[in-house]
């Protein structure tokens, strides 16, 4: 069965109508049942990683997309750290320098694509290129309207090559955001994430909000979902990662490979 979160292939996507605030059957994060089955699925996502890489044939591209403040830091923190880095490395991307500026939008990206056996994470992507760039109107409209297709072709490559693509929007409210945003100004632990530009992009939330509907509705594809992950809750969005993270790599079902037939004749002196 198709997850809750997941957008259909096809299916406009109206962010008004998806709760930032969303908490499903839990009351809270001191729920004892929030705790087992965060730890549960953790644990399924460490067990199977190790299976995945064993295999060595498939591989998982986990994308975080989100508005600043929306929890991509905290989500990597908290649920990509049942990861062993063995096998996995995590990607942010931030302003293009000039030399990626220089080539094609997917150029800097698809050399940070996981190898088979491994998982990666990025921290924003290609996204930023249909978003951020198109609110922020850096390249013509004719050029990021074509982009849609362009990732929608890109992800195919990677997925007929036994890559997955698993796509979260970590959805936060406004007025949460404004909250998180005081909270980095306050707490000097967290201030050197406070950038003044965040404000500028801030005012713009609707074009943002724009913007995220079109991708989430034109890059949702079999090959590649976008998952909308209700976020004003840090515990419920951990929660929610947490379990399409296991579901999709039991749906992967990577294996171990057979022994060496030969093995049985092996001494070790
Ligand atoms: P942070 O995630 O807080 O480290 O910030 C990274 C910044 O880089 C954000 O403001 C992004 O919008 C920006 N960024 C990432 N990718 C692009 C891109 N392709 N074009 C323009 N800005 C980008
Ligand atoms: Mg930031």
């Amino acid at each position: 069965m198709a997850h809750p979160f997941m957008v259909a292939p096809g299916q406009r996507v109206s962010l008004a109508k998806y709760d930032p605030d969303f908490h499903g059957e839990y009351a809270s994060k001191d729920d004892l049942a929030v705790v087992e089955k965060l730890q549960a699925d953790l644990r399924a996502v460490t067990e199977l990683q190790e299976k995945l890489y064993a295999e060595g044939k498939q591989a998982l591209l986990i994308i975080l997309q989100g508005m600043d403040a929306a929890g991509k830091d905290g989500t990597i923190k908290h649920v990509m750290a049942a990861l062993n880095p063995l096998s996995c490395h995590v990607v942010g991307f931030k302003q293009p320098t000039s030399e990626e500026l220089a080539h094609d939008f997917l150029w800097r990206i698809h050399q940070h694509a996981p190898a088979k056996g491994h998982i990666a994470v990025f921290n924003r992507s290609h996204y930023e290129d249909v978003i951020v760039v198109r609110v922020k109107g850096l390249v013509s409209e004719k050029l990021w309207r074509g982009r849609y297709e362009h990732i929608n072709a890109f992800e195919k490559l990677l997925a007929d090559n036994g890559t997955r693509v698993v796509k979260f929007f970590l959805h936060i409210s406004r007025d949460e955001q404004r909250r998180r945003l005081q909270e980095r100004l306050a707490d000097p632990t967290k201030q050197w994430k406070f950038n003044p530009e965040d404000l500028r992009e801030r005012e713009r939330w609707d074009e943002y909000m724009a913007a995220y509907e079109d991708a989430l509705s034109l890059c949702s594809t079999p090959w590649a979902p976008w998952y909308v992950v209700p976020a004003n809750h840090k515990w419920y969005r951990n929660l929610v990662v947490a379990d399409i993270l296991a579901q999709t790599l039991r749906d992967m079902n990577p294996q171990y490979p057979p022994p060496r037939p030969d093995l049985g004749r092996v001494q070790i002196k």
